[in-house]
């Protein structure tokens, strides 16, 4: 294949108002009146299955009956006290595959009472009202944490060392704290700031000190940490994306799909953002519907997400799928990168081949290449650790992750961590939150024995 033109990648691919509508809410807040309804719907089961397909085992039906009496705000009380984050978790959980999936009415008639927009409407509407914030913090203990990481997970440990009368400083190696809700979740669903006001939310409790622009491992090391506080969360996240392995990775145009991600979420204006009019996204995860669908909605003509195994293997939901198809996405599968080419130091085309499952299951390449044209290769295979701000304090890893206990301890006595960056999580929001309520509990038990 022959380079036939420059690569067209260009801003203003659209009038000011398609930017603002195709960036807008995807799931509109409910209404009041709707809530109520949708509310209607619940059976309040005993041993209520959504509640245990909750990582943070929110008590969904008690929260949902809160709403009903006409007490959004108790029912917002109830979800904090739980998930802090759960105004985010509303708009980011994939309920449909966690507790929307197994609500009786998804089993019964296949529509499943709406959990994921009750809560955000309960959540919406206590943080609108600007109620007071709803836990007192303890007396204080004297005791100080180090929080290294201001994603969903050091913030959640944070709130609850806090709320306990620890002293908490969080460090963050970005400008702005929230860890991917600020730099990684689609901009479609976190609008108007959103991830901002739920951190100022969160230090309404008072005892959290936040320091960002401060890396660990550049202006903090681990050993002073250890040495200065009483104990260190680590909520690091996973901070590399693995490469193709390719020969022209570097070229103009072949960009990680969450850098593009991170800028998109931080640009003043969408419209002035590049994109190009052809668009491969490489790999099957939430990363590659996302930077896809977003190239879409930023004026990209053609996108395809080209995926080395089955449509049942695709770590994105089902209902991801169909979102991406419905905005013309095209999902190929059974297609590995092969090689780039590259014009002029830019890309302009990826040429893919065709896989099968051999005889032992084994992910097989069969010959067979397809080449498609593109202004810009998405690489979305995958984040990976980075142990090297650990340097100095010997803790235990596995396959890259820092290992951990069920209470979130690692091998050092002084170090507990959650979120992505530990071995066997599922690398959801949620989870991380959960992780980050783990541990602070786990914390506050070892310095207070
Ligand atoms: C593009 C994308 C879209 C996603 N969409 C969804 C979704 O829709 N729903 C969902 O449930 N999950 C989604 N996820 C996953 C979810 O965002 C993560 O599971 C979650 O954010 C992990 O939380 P965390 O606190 O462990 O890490 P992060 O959110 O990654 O936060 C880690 C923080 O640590 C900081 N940090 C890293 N290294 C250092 C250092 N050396 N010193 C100081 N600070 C440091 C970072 O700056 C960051 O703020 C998505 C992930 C991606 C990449
Ligand atoms: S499973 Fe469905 S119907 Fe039952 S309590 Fe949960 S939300 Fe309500």
């Amino acid at each position: 294949m022959t380079a036939t033109q420059p690569g067209d990648v260009r801003a203003h691919r659209l009038s000011s108002a398609d930017y603002a509508d195709n960036f807008s809410d995807i799931h509109p807040p409910l209404t009041p009146h709707e809530a109520l309804v949708e509310a209607d719907r619940c059976y309040f089961c005993y041993d209520a299955p959504c509640m245990t397909a909750c990582p943070t085992s929110i008590d969904i039906p008690m929260f949902i009956r809160k709403i009903q009496a006409g007490n959004p705000a108790g029912a917002a009380k109830t979800i904090f006290a739980q998930n802090i984050l759960g105004g985010m978790c509303a708009r980011v959980c994939p309920t449909e595959t966690l507790c929307e999936e197994v609500c009786v009415r998804e089993i019964a008639e296949g529509k499943p009472v709406k959990i994921g927009l009750l809560q955000r409407h309960a959540t919406d509407t206590f943080m609108e009202r600007e109620e007071p914030h709803p836990f007192v913090r303890a007396a204080p203990t004297g005791r100080r944490i180090a929080v290294v990481g201001a994603g969903p997970a050091g913030l959640s440990c944070a709130h609850r060392l806090a709320s306990h009368g620890h002293d908490v400083t969080v460090y963050d190696a970005r400008e702005k704290a929230g860890g991917l809700n600020e730099y990684g979740i689609a901009a479609y669903k976190t609008t108007n700031d959103f991830a901002q006001d739920e951190v100022e939310f969160i230090l309404q409790i008072g005892g959290i000190t936040i320091e960002t622009g401060k890396a660990l491992g550049r202006d903090v090391t681990l050993e002073r940490l250890t040495a200065e506080f009483d104990a260190v969360f680590l909520g690091l996240g996973l901070p590399g994306v693995n490469p193709l392995g390719l020969d022209g990775e570097t070229a103009r145009g072949v960009i990680d799909a969450v850098d593009f991600i991170a800028v998109l979420r931080q640009v003043e204006d969408l419209s002035a953002l590049e994109v190009g009019r052809r668009i491969v996204v490489i790999g099957g995860g939430m990363t590659a519907i996302d930077a896809a669908v977003q190239s879409k909605l930023l004026g990209a003509e053609e996108v395809t997400i080209a995926y080395r195994r089955g449509q049942e293997h695709m770590n994105a939901s089902l209902y991801e799928q169909e979102l991406a198809q419905t905005h013309g996405v095209v999902i190929r599968h059974w297609l590995a990168p092969k090689s780039l080419h590259v014009s002029d130091g830019a890309v302009f085309a990826i040429t893919l081949e065709k896989t099968t499952l051999d005889g032992d299951g084994k992910l097989a390449g069969t010959g067979e290449l397809v080449t498609l044209e593109a202004d810009q290769v998405f690489k979305a295979i995958g984040q990976t650790p980075d142990a090297g701000p650990l340097a100095g304090v010997p803790i235990e890893l596995e396959k890259g992750r820092i290992r951990v206990s069920a209470e979130r301890r690692t091998s050092h006595p002084k170090i507990w961590a959650g979120g992505d960056c530990v071995a066997g999580g599922d690398d959801l929001t949620v989870v991380s939150v959960e992780d980050g309520k783990i541990a602070a509990e786990s914390i506050h038990k070892a310095l207070m024995a």
